[in-house]
């Protein structure tokens, strides 16, 4: 960006997935003087950490609709930016030993189909029939869908951050955001570890600090960091290739085939919120243990590595996604609640088009910011 002078038009806090995706959709559009800032280094937040997953499997239609347009951005991303992604669909395989997470289950299937996702419910026999590896004697179903899968989020990201920059956004790493300018209820800009600069539009989309960053212009955000751990093992026996993305509902415990390996995890739901991002050797014993009870066939693999990051989580498990009205040219796209990478591309399309339009065609009331306590929203019930 030439002569900028520390001015912008529109600031973006975070260079992850949603960061570069809104940069990479805003200068497409044609949007000039678009600054991002990225306190530490592009794909260093949850992004990097993730492990890649997009499925269409979601119980709401909002998650849904989110899903459907991201496969499709991911099946011809090499196509748009000439860089492969690394895409794998093996599909996703959820599990239910409980009668509500059953109901949840079947239920979520009706909606699916109403949006067309090619989606099969499943009894354990057949379970056991097509991945013979699976102990299915404690379950009453499941349901799969084969165009689910996986891919690389450090490609997918580095490859909006380059073509954003081609396209004149300027992005800036080591630059933490540490105030955000406000007069007269709107947005003037922001104070940084390398000064100031003045936009008056920013958004927020920080991450797992999004919440922070969302209370820097006095907004209490229901946005928490939580750790979530992840473990690759070798797996000693030959079965069936691919291995898809197969889900406990009950335990939200989960394993998928990684090249020739294993790679599971599990939400510690009574863990408390925090940023700690070290690998705790207890819970990995617990991670290998529900792992062992599913697929007992994995008993004597070896642990490869683990690491941890964090997931953006709120109430209902849905991301907040919009202009803040209170404080006219604030925006946020945070708590992603662990579904960040796979929406991370349609958000990227819809925010700029709410930013640069003032409208959009996607209904975003199911992610409204003040929607916690007022609307009896129904939460996202496939949250892993
Ligand atoms: C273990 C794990 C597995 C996951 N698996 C999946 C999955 O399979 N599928 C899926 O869809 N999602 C998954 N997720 C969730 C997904 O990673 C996130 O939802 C997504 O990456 C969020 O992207 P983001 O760009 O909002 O945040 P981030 O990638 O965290 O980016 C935010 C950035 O903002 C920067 N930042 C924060 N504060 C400031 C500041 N003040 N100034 C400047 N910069 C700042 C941070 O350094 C960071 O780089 C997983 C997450 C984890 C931890």
């Amino acid at each position: 960006m030439k002569n900028w002078n520390n001015t912008a038009e529109i600031i973006i806090i975070g260079g992850g997935i949603l960061g570069t995706s809104v940069a990479h959709n805003l200068a497409k559009k044609g949007q000039k003087q678009v600054v991002l800032l990225e306190k530490e280094f592009l794909c260093e937040g949850s992004t990097g950490l993730s492990v890649g997953g997009f499925r269409q499997q979601f119980s709401t239609p909002a998650n849904i609709l989110l899903s459907r347009e991201s496969v499709q951005l991911f099946k011809h991303f090499e196509d748009e930016f000439g860089v492969g992604i690394d895409m794998n669909q093996p599909g996703y395989l959820f599990l239910a030993r409980e009668e509500q997470t059953w109901e949840d289950l079947k239920n979520g299937v009706q909606i699916q189909e109403k949006y067309s996702v090619p989606v099969e419910r499943l009894s354990p026999e057949e379970i056991s029939h097509r991945w013979p590896y699976i102990k299915t004697r404690d379950l009453l179903g499941g349901t799969f869908c084969p165009e689910d899968g996986y891919a690389d989020p450090y490609l997918v990201t580095m490859a909006y951050a380059k073509e954003a920059k081609k396209q004149g956004v300027l992005i800036l790493e080591n630059t933490e955001v540490t105030g955000i300018l406000v007069k007269n209820g709107r947005v003037r800009g922001v104070d940084t570890s390398a000064g100031k600069i003045l936009a008056p539009r920013v958004i927020n989309v920080a991450g797992p600090w999004g919440g922070k960053v969302a209370r820097m212009v006095g907004l209490d955000l229901p946005v928490l960091p939580y750790r979530r751990q992840v473990f690759v093992i070798t797996c000693t026996k030959d079965i069936p290739q691919p291995v898809p993305m197969v889900i406990d509902m009950d335990m939200r415990h989960y394993f998928r085939g990684e090249s020739s390996m294993i790679l599971t995890g599990m939400s510690d739901l009574e863990e408390p919120s925090s940023f700690n991002l070290q690998v705790d050797q207890t819970f990995m014993i617990k991670v290998v243990e529900a792992l062992v009870q599913r697929a007992p066939v994995m008993a004597d693999s070896k642990m490869i590595r683990g690491w941890a990051g964090l997931y953006a989580v709120t109430p209902d498990e849905n991301p907040i996604i919009g202009e803040i009205e209170i404080i006219e040219g604030f925006y946020c796209a945070i708590g992603f609640s662990g579904h960040g990478f796979q929406h991370g591309p349609a958000v990227g399309r819809i925010l700029s088009e709410l930013i640069l339009e003032g409208k959009t065609d996607f209904d975003l009331s199911p992610f409204a910011h003040d929607r916690f306590g007022k609307l009896n929203l129904p939460g996202e019930k496939r949250a892993v």
